[in-house]
């Protein structure tokens, strides 16, 4: 790549590889035969022979009950997984890594888990009594100036991939809190704040590396491996464990016009039927995203808030209409830097807490949705209520259905309800709080859903959310993963 350059973290990464390594003691690594879960939910063993021939075989480090770190590489973003024990954990640094973990998953059909930022909010990246393909030691963001392109590493963070793009005026689009996964977030699609303007994540990737079920890395682009290209682009981590992904940059940044207004609770209603109505007509280049939020000081508050991607004076003259509108208790839309943006939320999200959350599109805006939202939105003193509205359309609906398996290209609006807590005692109390306030607001909203804002959908939900592309995955599940090796995940059933 001319003038890519190595990020400084992953010179960082191997060193603390070494390290990792060299404190595993090998007799705790290896001191006993160990009891694994299979793909099935069977039981079976594997021997110290084996581990140890596995772990001969990463040159970053394999990780299993007792071991150090073995705690905390276990836990994933979601604390209400915080229960699951893996049998063990591949921590891989490479692609001959992730070779070495299949081909030992698939010889010894044992359960897999791919792990890359570890963000599944429904837990999918860890299991218990499995085998967790680890990829958060792959962090490298290496750009290559003349192209605009950029490859990732499946451990990168979007903070990882915004910082090195941003530093030269670029940016690829993808979510919006700093410490999730690119990995997870690109092979469902990824949506975030500058959408509209440059389309998905999946719509500006180029290429990636794949690791299929047989152990064969290949690359898949438009040009080669057409058909893993196109299951790759929405279809999750149903055909293999990507280790590069090849991005188009856009110049973008590092400041923007963006930010948000506040309203109180008794314009809270007005506010969001406003921003559905506002977001109709918004040129591409607008991105909006609203919702009910909890203040510092324990106030519910509506919120509407934009990404302008586009020229300055042309920023000003689009966001007027929404600064005129109601009397906001706080109006902060304001030349902006991206990569602190992109951080704002990172704390109200932060890992280990216990989290129910989940998604549907919405396509007939029905005002009656906000009441019923509104209804039961409730600041509980130990738990964090959470809803937010984004606006697809502009670039996202501009490419067919059936041109990547994201199928849902015509989606209006994406919403999201849920809430977080830290007491698992209280676990069991709101999971069903958030499971009610859902069968209230289905009447409201399309069956589809984002893949990656999957929580305890049923495999039925998940077939008829792919609609007419459901077909095509299956044909591309029978071909790279007949044996659905790879299932934890928004699952594509195989039917041979
Ligand atoms: C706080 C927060 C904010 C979010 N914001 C956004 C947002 O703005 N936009 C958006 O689109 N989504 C967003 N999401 C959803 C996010 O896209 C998913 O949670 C996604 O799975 C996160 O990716 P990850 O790598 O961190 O997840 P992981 O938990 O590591 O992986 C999730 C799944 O992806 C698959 N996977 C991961 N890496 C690989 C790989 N290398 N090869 C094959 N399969 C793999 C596996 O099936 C795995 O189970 C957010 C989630 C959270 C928790």
């Amino acid at each position: 790549m001319g003038q890519s350059q190595m990020n400084r973290r992953d010179a960082l990464m191997s060193s603390l590889g070494a390290a990792a390594i060299a404190s595993i003691p090998a007799k705790e690594a290896f001191a006993s035969d160990l009891a694994a879960v299979t793909r099935t939910g069977g039981e079976t063993t594997l021997t110290r022979a084996e581990i140890k021939e596995l772990a001969d075989s990463l040159t970053f480090a394999l990780l299993r009950p007792g071991t150090p770190r073995y705690d905390s590489a276990r836990k994933v973003w979601n604390g209400i997984w915080d229960n699951k024990r893996p049998a063990l954990i591949a921590q891989c640094a490479d692609s001959n890594d992730v070779i070495s973990a299949v081909n030992f998953a698939r010889t010894h059909d044992l359960l897999v888990a791919i792990r890359g930022g570890g963000h599944s909010i429904s837990g999918m990246s860890v299991c218990d009594g499995g085998l967790v393909i680890d990829l958060s030691p792959m962090r490298s963001v290496l750009m290559d100036l003349p192209t605009k392109t950029v490859r990732v590493g499946p451990g990168a963070l979007l903070g990882d991939l915004d910082r090195e793009t941003q530093a030269y005026g670029l940016v690829v689009p993808a979510g919006v809190v700093s410490h999730t996964g690119v990995a997870g977030l690109t092979l469902g699609g990824g949506i975030g704040s500058l959408m509209r303007k440059f389309g998905l994540t999946i719509d500006n990737l180029l290429s990636v590396d794949i690791v299929t079920a047989d152990g064969q890395l290949r690359h898949a682009s438009n040009d080669e491996n057409q058909d893993l290209f196109w299951g790759v682009r929405g279809g999750g981590g149903n055909f293999g464990v990507v280790t590069s992904f090849e991005y188009q940059a856009h110049t973008f940044g590092p400041t923007f016009i963006g930010g948000g207004c506040l309203y109180p609770m008794d314009q809270a209603k007005d506010a969001l039927e406003y921003s559905f109505e506002y977001s109709l007509n918004a040129p591409d280049e607008l991105n909006i995203v609203s919702g009910m939020s909890i203040t510092e000081d324990g106030e519910s508050a509506a919120f509407v808030g934009v990404t302008y991607a586009g020229d300055i004076a042309a920023a000003e003259r689009v966001i007027q209409p929404l600064l005129d509108f109601g009397k906001p208790t706080l109006q902060a839309i304001q030349p902006s830097n991206f990569v602190e943006q992109q951080s704002a939320g990172d704390s109200r999200n932060s890992h280990g807490r216990h989290y129910y959350i989940k998604g549907r599109h919405i396509n007939d805006f029905d005002p009656q949705v906000l009441d019923v939202l509104l209804e039961r939105w409730e600041a509980a003193p130990d738990r964090f209520t959470t809803m937010r509205f984004v606006r697809f359309g502009g670039a996202v609906g501009q490419v067919e259905n059936d041109a990547t398996a994201w199928p849902h290209r015509h989606a209006m609006w994406d919403m999201e309800v849920g809430g977080h807590w830290t007491n698992p005692d209280l676990s069991e109390e709101y999971v069903q709080w958030g499971r009610d306030y859902w069968d209230a607001l289905e009447p409201y909203t399309a069956k589809e859903f984002y893949v990656n804002e999957l929580m305890d959908e049923e495999q039925d939900q998940v077939s008829e959310s792919y609609g007419n592309n459901y077909r095509r995955l299956v044909e591309l599940k029978n071909k790279y993963d007949p044996t659905n090796l790879f299932r934890l995940n928004a699952n594509i059933e195989p039917t041979v």
